[in-house]
Formats: structure tokens, sequence, C-alpha cells
């Protein structure tokens, strides 16, 4: 299936890409890795009048660090994180859960700002950003303003960024090797059934979630369970673990029922914390 006709605009500055955001307003979308954006267009679940390429322009494209944090460029594909030495060697969660992405075609084409922005429930980023605690910087015409991962996902396919606005950068703070990424996921796609990441610091655990519910989240039971626990033994793992999908209202549908969500949840949420204690 062909999508419907569309204008086709590349810009190769942010500034140049808000302009026509600006422009052309409700009519225009972003186009980065098109793996998400494309497929809706398709299926005219998106029926944008114009594209704003963004995928060419190089001020969103490098991972570096910025003293105090690394700052990953909105485009920076999926593959580019899973194989950066920087991250592997002080932010390990992040390229663990690049490579853990759909397939070899997906991870060179996505990019780690259009997943954020679109949101998907069963999305593997969102996780990860939440248990790292990280910062969406986005860009629109009043500048520059840095969204909390804990306030950045809203519902489902929807986020707290605003319709004339672009991800710029995604902040990431150094972290000590005990993370872990475990996900189910559903076979044809790998989109995570439920997908669980882990940062255990000495001064307390963060439990992103995705895949379960409308929207990825914290599991603040979980990690209240574990406070003040450490070192944890294997039965307080597995009686925190329990509280995976406590608050939430799990989806069911074809791939897996709402029961069976949370049950992963949990057992992902047990694996992921005694992984990662297993690397500490
Ligand atoms: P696009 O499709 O180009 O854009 C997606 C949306 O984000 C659009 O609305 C666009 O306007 C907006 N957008 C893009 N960039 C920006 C920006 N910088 N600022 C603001 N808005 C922006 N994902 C997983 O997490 N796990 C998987 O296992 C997985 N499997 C997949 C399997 C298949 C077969 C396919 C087709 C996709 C899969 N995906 C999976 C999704 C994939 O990771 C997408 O690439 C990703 O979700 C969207 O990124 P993109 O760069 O392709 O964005």
């Amino acid at each position: 299936m062909y999508p419907a006709t569309f204008d086709y605009l590349r810009p190769s500055t942010i500034d140049e890409a808000l302009a026509m955001l600006v422009k052309h307003g409700d009519d225009a979308k972003l186009l980065a890795g098109g793996h998400s954006l494309i497929p809706a267009m398709k299926l005219r679940l998106a029926r944008p009048g114009v594209v704003i390429d963004i995928g060419r322009i190089r001020a969103l494209s490098d991972i570096r660090d910025a003293g105090g944090h690394f700052a990953i460029g909105a485009i920076t594909t999926h593959q580019e994180v899973a194989g950066s030495t920087l991250l592997k060697d002080k932010c390990p969660l992040l390229p663990e859960t690049a490579s853990r992405i759909g397939d070899v075609q997906v991870r060179n084409k996505g990019t780690i700002g259009g997943s954020l922005a679109h949101a998907d429930p069963a999305a593997d980023y969102p996780a990860t950003i939440l248990a790292l605690g990280a910062e969406i910087v986005v860009t629109g015409p009043n500048g520059e303003r840095v969204i909390r991962a804990d306030h950045f996902f809203v519902d489902l396919l929807q986020t707290a960024l605003a319709a004339n606005e672009l991800i710029t950068e995604i902040r990431v703070p150094a972290t000590p090797r005990t993370v872990a990424y475990e996900k189910t996921e559903q076979k044809a796609s790998g989109f995570a059934l439920a997908g669980v990441a882990v940062v255990i610091r000495s001064d307390g655990v963060r439990i992103g979630v995705t895949g379960v519910a409308a929207k990825a989240y914290r599991a603040t039971e979980v990690e209240r369970a574990l406070s003040g626990q450490a070192p944890f033994r294997p039965e307080t793992i597995a009686r925190a673990a329990a509280h995976a999908a406590d608050g939430v209202e799990p989806l069911g549908d074809i791939h897996a029922s709402a029961e069976f969500r949370a049950h992963l949840a949990q057992v992902n949420t047990r694996r992921a914390i005694e992984r990662a204690l297993a690397r500490g």
C-alpha cells in the first residue's frame, strides 16, 4: 500500500526544520528513520501533507561526552547507540537496549529521537530512559527546554512534546555496571511484550517497564520494596519483583493477555535485577 501524496522537504539545519514545522503546522510531520511514520502513512493512520526529513541534519547525529552527562543526537540510529564504545563504557544500559530493538534493518534506520517521539507502548528505549533518569532536550519556536524522562511519556503514543517542537538531544548519566535490560519480545517484530530496565546504584534502584501498559512507567513499588534492603537476598528480590505491574492497567491483545503481560513484567524484573547484580 502506498501513502497518500505529500510534499517532501529536507532541511539541513535545526533552525530550518523548525521554520518549516512552524510554517506548515498540523499538516507537517518530521521524518527521521521512517520506521514508524512510513508504515503509519501507508496504512493512512497518518496523512501529513508535508514531510520534513530531518535525517541529514548533522547537528542531530553525534554521541558525545558533555561533561556530567552523555549527549546523544536525536537522529542517532539504534545501531550507532548499540555500537558506541563511549556508551558501552559509561552507560552500558543504553547500547544493551538498542541491540535488542527489532532486526538489523530496523536498527540501521530507526533513531532514538524517533522512537521516543513516537512513544509506542511496546518500544524498548522508554523503559531504559526512565530507569536512567534521562533528560530529553527539545527545541521549539520559543527556544530550548529540557523534559525529564519521568514527565515525557503521557499516554498511548502521546508525549510532552508539542507539535511545533523537535527532539534534539537525549542526555543520559554515567552509571555503574550494575544495569540490565530484560525483555520478552513479540517474535515477528521484536517489540516488547514486557521489557524491564534496571539501574542499581549504591543509593537506590530505578526500574522502567515497557510493553505492559499504554505507556512506559517506573515500577515504583518494586523500587520502594528494595529501598534500604541491600545487599539484596534472592527472596527480597522475588518479593519486590512481584509488584512490577502494581498500579497500572496491563494491555491485552492478540499477542498476549493482560494477565500474561503482568506476569512477564514480574519475571523480567526479577531477572533484570539478578543479572544487574551479577555484573557488579
Ligand atoms: P520515524 O518513523 O521517522 O518517526 C516516528 C514519529 O516520531 C513521527 O511522528 C515523527 O514525526 C516523530 N519524530 C521523529 N523524529 C523526531 C524528532 N527528532 N523530534 C520530534 N519528533 C520526531 N522499536 C522498538 O523499540 N523495538 C522493536 O523491537 C522494534 N521493532 C520494529 C520492527 C519493525 C518491523 C519496525 C518497522 C519497527 C520496529 N520498531 C521497534 C520501531 C523502530 O524502532 C522505529 O524506528 C522507531 O520507533 C521510530 O524511529 P524512527 O527514527 O524510524 O522515526
